[in-house]
């Protein structure tokens, strides 16, 4: 019996006891092809030799030390990297230890900035629904998972959602995507009006949505818009790359992609590539100045923030980034990948769309690709395909989102950036075969 409380009460779950390369390794020798590095974090695969080392060269030297107190080298070392190669003016990281965390720190810098500036009535977030940003309480207010939020949602704060930039439901016969991408993102300025613009904070979305919509780029020219808007107001721009960041779409940030700068940036899970924990918070000089200038102190912290191990191992990811050129070979790669599953999965009488960018691509499963109707809920098709998966020795990221209220299924896939091509043929070939004995199991 385990004393663990593992989040699935009712599952037995396999033994991980070794990593390799991009498989994992259970205690009856069972491998596992991580075709989504975990939940997109393992973008380095599980024994990158150059970050074991440079773990261990912080821990011999120094584990830990309270924030509050020191700063250390390898803190400043990576702040300086990461916001070195940031797009616009972030110039400042504040180092967390996840993703939860570091939307935590944005939604309370974003508030404080405008109490420091004199605007205190600001104090409303705007958002967009079938997104993610975590599982604690200002985080899962601002994420728009109807199932995730439901049974917390009187201790969650009020926040206002606006349709998220999904093409392949929402956009009409007689707009082109373009098109599509303003009208959607001109909801924003109507929610704005609607709210009052002076009393908002704050626009926050993921550039590529992850964990609800199984992998969902917004189309070309939507995010231009945003920020349109965002400056028109006077209202703040944060984006939520905790999952699409660090290079998974084959730019460093997510955001490069749209040609737009952010006032706060989230970072988390490749950034640590699961060596260690980290997340990060980064921001703008005018943000950082409000603050500094101000009262001097950000009214936010935590025990372990800018752990002087996680720091270490972080560094040693960005290096082996630049080092083995991980970040433009998923850009190729990604593509072949795309084509690879749109070749074998383009008839499947589920399959309704293959969408994602670099090696962040989702599925999404449909129960008739004409009316793009939704799987029932019953039919429990993104368990079942866990569980499949699994058994043929393959991880892969199946969720049910919510689409109009209704369940949709999805499949996500973020393979470690090392990935070869012949892992990628297997990689293919197992979750083919997964879907299609699901599918047979289903109907
Ligand atoms: N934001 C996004 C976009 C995420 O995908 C996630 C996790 O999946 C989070 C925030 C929360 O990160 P964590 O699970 O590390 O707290």
């Amino acid at each position: 019996m385990s004393h663990v409380f593992h989040r699935q009460c009712n599952q037995k779950l396999p033994a991980a006891v070794k990593g390799d390369g991009v498989y994992l390794i259970d205690q009856s020798g069972k491998r596992y092809l991580d075709a989504s590095g975990g939940a997109a974090v393992s973008c380095l695969g599980h024994s990158h030799a150059g970050v074991r080392e440079a773990l261990h060269q912080q821990i011999d030297a120094l584990a830990y030390a309270h924030s509050g107190f020191f700063t250390t080298e390898t803190a400043e070392a990576l702040g300086e990297k990461l916001t070195s190669l940031a797009p616009g003016d972030l110039n400042y990281a504040y180092f967390v230890s996840g993703g939860s965390e570091a939307v935590e720190a944005a939604l309370k810098l974003a508030r404080q900035y405008f109490v420091e500036k004199g605007e205190p009535q600001r104090q409303r977030f705007i958002a967009r629904r079938q997104s993610y940003h975590g599982n604690t309480l200002g985080a899962l207010a601002v994420g728009g998972n109807e199932w995730r939020r439901a049974q917390f949602a009187p201790l969650l704060i009020d926040v206002a959602h606006i349709a998220p930039c999904y093409a392949y439901r929402d956009q009409r016969e007689d707009e082109t995507s373009f098109e599509y991408g303003q009208r959607v993102a001109n909801e924003l300025e109507q929610q704005l009006l609607d709210e009052g613009p002076d009393t908002v904070i704050a626009f926050i979305a993921e550039p590529v949505v992850g964990a609800t919509a199984g992998v969902l780029p917004a189309v070309d020219g939507y995010f231009k818009r945003i920020r349109e808007i965002c400056d028109k107001y006077g209202v703040l721009l944060i984006l939520d790359e905790v999952m699409c960041g660090m290079g998974r779409t084959g730019t460093l940030f997510a955001h490069e992609y749209d040609g737009i700068t952010a006032d706060i940036v989230t970072i988390a899970k490749g950034l640590g590539a699961g060596y260690q924990p980290i997340g990060a918070m980064l921001t703008t000089e005018e943000i950082y100045q409000a603050v500094s200038s101000g009262t001097g102190f950000f009214q936010h912290g935590h025990t372990y923030m800018a752990h002087a191990t996680a720091m270490a191992g972080s560094l040693a990811v960005l290096n082996a980034f630049e080092n083995e050129q991980l970040v433009a070979r998923v850009g190729t790669e990604g593509e072949l990948l795309q084509a690879s599953l749109k070749e074998r999965l383009v008839d499947h009488p589920f399959v309704g769309d293959v969408r994602g960018r670099g090696f962040f691509q989702g599925i999404e499963f449909v129960a008739d690709r004409a009316t793009k109707a939704p799987l029932p809920v019953k039919t429990q098709f993104h368990a079942r395909l866990k569980r499949s998966a699994m058994e043929n020795g393959l991880m892969c990221y199946p969720m049910a989102g919510t689409i109009d209220g209704q369940a949709g299924h999805h499949v996500l896939l973020a393979p470690p950036f090392i990935l070869s091509r012949s892992e990628r043929d297997e990689l293919v070939d197992k979750l083919v075969a997964s879907i299609n004995h699901v599918s047979e199991e289903v109907y």
